[in-house]
This record gives structure tokens, sequence and C-alpha cells, in this order.
């Protein structure tokens, strides 16, 4: 094995849809988006979909029908981009659920798929995807003849529970939809967790299915490990890496793994970062290459470790975003396609 193993803990991804479900009176979806968050979307979504979720959120209508494809007819598909031209065929064919964004939207949907269901999206102040305001009014009447399925708006600051923005956008949500009798989303997984005024008939959690922040209580899924390729003992003051950017202050042993930037383990991690053997912690020696990683192992003793962990007990997803001054989703979906995947069910 000259690759990264990483493993994905199914039973762990089903937990936590479980516990975000329990945190809520009303329907829980799963976002699947950027397959399934990196890590596979047909495993993710199937192990979801047993778990109980019944309405699946991606980003596009190519993901969708491939989403489609893994489940089988029957659970919900929404796609945040909505009904974008040229998409009538995969929309149609493999059932999807857009989201409408805008008026030209809304118009392609209803000339090209008139009996095909869908949601709208409406923008309560992230200025990213869905109708102003201004838009609904105007649009409103006609759309609602049609039934939506689903109005639904995004948060941009629910990570952040004291932040006046989430409040702001709660508010204009409600001014937007109350009273009409259509089903309402507006909460990802931080919205979730701001309590019950968020919740409203649907959440939809992604990253903390996939045990990121902000749902601290969410059971780790993704587990790495970086194979030695060799070791060497190195005398003090010699470098290790491009650059000489280490050097040893006394004898040391150098782990060569086999694993770098082109498989997602940023740059930007080095200095920051430790691997681990067991609960024996093994610092970064120099810069991340794009296959390599030197790792001092001094502290091992003798041991030769077949190989280290980088994601695992002692050091999750946020914490490698952390050393890398990023977030856990950029984490997850920038995992490698090199490595070697199983899944644990
Ligand atoms: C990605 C996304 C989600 C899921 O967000 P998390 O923060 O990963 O829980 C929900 N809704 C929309 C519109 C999204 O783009």
């Amino acid at each position: 094995m000259s690759t990264g193993r990483l493993t994905i803990d199914l039973e762990a991804l089903a937990a936590n849809w479980r516990a975000l479900d329990a945190i809520n009176t009303v329907e829980t979806a799963a976002v699947v988006k950027a397959d399934g968050y990196g890590l596979g979307v047909s495993p993710v979504a199937h192990t979801l979909a047993q778990a109980g979720a019944r309405r699946f959120f991606v980003a596009a209508a190519e993901e969708g029908a491939e989403l489609r494809a893994a489940l089988g007819p029957g659970p919900m598909i929404g796609v945040f981009s909505g009904h974008m031209a040229g998409d009538a065929d995969l929309i149609r064919d493999n059932d999807l659920t857009p989201m409408l964004n805008s008026v030209d939207q809304v118009l392609r949907h209803f000339e090209t798929l008139p009996r095909q269901p869908f949601g709208i999206q409406l923008d309560t102040g992230m200025n990213r995807l869905g109708m102003e305001p201004a838009e609904w009014a105007a649009l409103r009447d006609p759309v609602l003849q049609q039934i939506p399925v689903l109005l639904m708006s995004h948060l941009a600051c629910a990570d952040e529970p004291g932040h006046f923005m989430n409040a702001k956008q709660l508010r204009c949500f409600r001014e937007m939809t109350d009273g009409l009798g259509i089903s309402r989303s507006l909460s990802a997984t931080g919205g979730t967790l701001l309590g019950a005024d968020y919740h409203f008939d649907l959440t939809r959690p992604g990253v903390g299915l996939y045990g990121g922040r902000p749902f601290e209580d969410a059971r780790p899924v993704v587990a790495l490990d970086l194979p030695v390729i060799q070791t060497r003992e190195i005398l003090p003051g010699e470098t290790v890496g491009y650059g000489n950017t280490w050097t040893a202050q006394r004898p040391a042993r150098i782990a060569t793994v086999a694993a770098g930037y082109a498989d997602g383990l940023f740059r930007a991690m080095a200095p920051n970062l430790d691997l681990w053997h067991g609960d024996t912690r093994c610092p970064l020696a120099g810069r991340i290459s794009m296959d390599l990683i030197g790792v001092d192992i001094t502290g091992l003793g003798d041991a030769a470790p077949e190989a280290l962990s980088i994601l695992g007990p002692h050091q999750g997803v946020d914490d490698l975003a952390d050393a890398a001054g990023t977030i856990g989703y950029e984490i997850l979906t920038s995992l490698g396609a090199r490595y070697a995947r199983s899944y644990l069910t």
C-alpha cells in the first residue's frame, strides 16, 4: 500500500444525522452536494436514506442525476442552483426538484416542465442565491398557483449564534413566507443549532453530518493514515525538505510519508501540524511537498511505524482546517482522489 488510507465511518455519519434530527421536531433533510462533501455521494446517501432521510439536496442538476442513480426513485432531490438553461431533460428524467432562484428560472421552469415539482429559494440578505423581496412580491401569486413544494432561504452567519444577521434574516424570511401555507426551510447545520425558531418544516444539515463544526457534538466520520515510505537518522544541523526550512536541533529520526498537497494536505498546514502514532505526537518536519511529507518521529524511539495518522482520534477535520487557516468544509471537499477509501458500516 503506497497511498494514504481514508476510512469513512458510515455508522458515525448515520449517528450524526440522527443526532441532528433529534435536535429538532421537524423533518431533517441531508445535503450531499460536492460528492457528499468529498466522502462519496453513493455510500453517503445510502447510509442517510437508511437512517431516515427522505429529502436530499445537491448543488447542481448533474449531481442530482448521479444521486438519483444511487438512490433510485422516491426521495426528493432538491437542486440549490435551480433550473439552469438546458437542464430540463436532466431535471425531468431524474425527477429532480429545482429550487428556483430568479424570475428567469421560474419562467424557464414553467415553460419547459410545467408539471415538475419545484421549490423557491428566497434571498433574505446573503445576496448569493434566491429571489429578492421585491421580485418575490411580484411573482408570488402566479408561483403559488403552481404550488411549490418548498420555500427556502439560507443563513449567512449561522455559525456565529450571537450574530445580528441571524435574527435579521429570520425576520425577513417570515415576512416573505408567513401565512402562505407552503412548507419552509431556513437552516443548515448552524441554523439547526440556533433553536426551534429557525427550524420551520425542514432543516438541511450538511457539514454536521460529516463531523464538522459548528456541530461540536458530532462524531468524527473520517480517518486518514499515511504509509511510511522510509525512515532515516539525521544529525544536528541537517535539514529536511524543500527550502531547508527545518533543521534538526538534536539527532533525529525522520519518516517520509506518502501524501502531500496534491492529496488535499495544503502547504499552508506546515508547520502547524502533527501526525500521530497511537498517542505519540510526531511533528511535521519541513514543507509539505506534492506527494510527500517529512515527519519527526524521534519520539517513537526505535519503533518502525508502518503508517502515521493525520486524521484520527487526536486530530480531526477542523484541526487540519485550523492549521491551514481554513474551514472543515474545505478540508473534506479537498480529500484526495489517490487515497484508498474504505467504508465502515
Ligand atoms: C451547503 C448548503 C447547506 C448545508 O450547509 P452546512 O453548513 O454544510 O450544514 C444548506 N443549504 C444550502 C443552501 C447550502 O448551500
